[in-house]
C-alpha cells in the first residue's frame, strides 16, 4: 500500500498514551496479523474507523434517540419481547381434549392441533397433514398426553406411538 503521509498530527498526550497502551496490549495479536509497528497499528485503526464511520455514525444516532425515555422504553420493550421468544420453546400446550391436543406454535404464532384416532396412523397433525412433524413429537412428549393415552392402552415410547389396541 502506498503512503501518504499526513505533514503532522498532533494528538493530546491523554489520547497518544491511550493509543500506546492498546498497542502494548495488542502487540502480540498485531504481529501476527502484519502489524509489526506502532505507526502502521494507527494507520491501520485509522482504515478501519474510516472504514467503519457510517456505523458509527449510526450507532450515535441510535443513541441519540436513546436519550428520549419513550424512545427507551420502546426499545426495551421490544427487546425483551424479542429475548422472550428466542428463549422460550417454540410449542407451548394449550388445551387436552379427548380426540385431540391444541398446541401454540409461537414461530407460526398459531394454534396447532394434534389428533388421535384408534386406526392407522394413529395421530396426525391437521397443520401439516402428518403424523411425524415436529407438533406430533411435542404433543407425544406431553405428559399429560401420554398418560391419557396410556389409560386407554396405547403404548408410546421416546415419543413414538408402539402400540395401538385393536
Ligand atoms: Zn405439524
Amino acid at each position: 500500500m502506498p503512503y501518504k503521509g499526513f505533514k503532522s498530527i498532533t494528538v493530546r498526550e491523554e489520547v497518544y498514551d491511550k493509543l500506546w497502551k492498546i498497542w502494548e496490549e495488542r502487540k502480540d495479536k498485531c504481529v501476527r496479523e502484519g502489524i509489526t509497528s506502532f505507526s502502521s497499528f494507527i494507520t491501520n485503526l485509522l482504515f478501519e474507523v474510516a472504514e467503519n464511520y457510517e456505523a458509527i455514525e449510526r450507532a450515535e444516532k441510535i443513541n441519540r434517540l436513546l436519550e428520549d425515555p419513550d424512545v427507551y422504553n420502546a426499545f426495551m420493550e421490544a427487546l425483551q419481547h424479542l429475548k422472550k421468544a428466542h428463549l422460550s420453546p417454540r410449542f407451548e400446550h394449550f388445551n387436552c381434549y379427548e380426540d385431540h391436543v391444541t398446541l401454540w406454535d409461537r414461530k407460526l404464532e398459531r394454534l396447532v392441533n394434534v389428533y388421535f384416532n384408534g386406526k392407522p396412523p394413529y395421530v396426525m397433525c391437521e397443520l401439516c397433514g402428518r403424523s411425524d412433524c415436529e407438533h406430533v413429537q411435542f404433543a407425544l412428549s406431553l405428559p399429560k398426553v401420554v398418560e391419557t393415552l396410556r389409560a386407554r392402552g396405547w403404548r408410546i415410547e421416546e415419543g413414538k406411538i408402539k402400540y395401538v389396541p385393536p
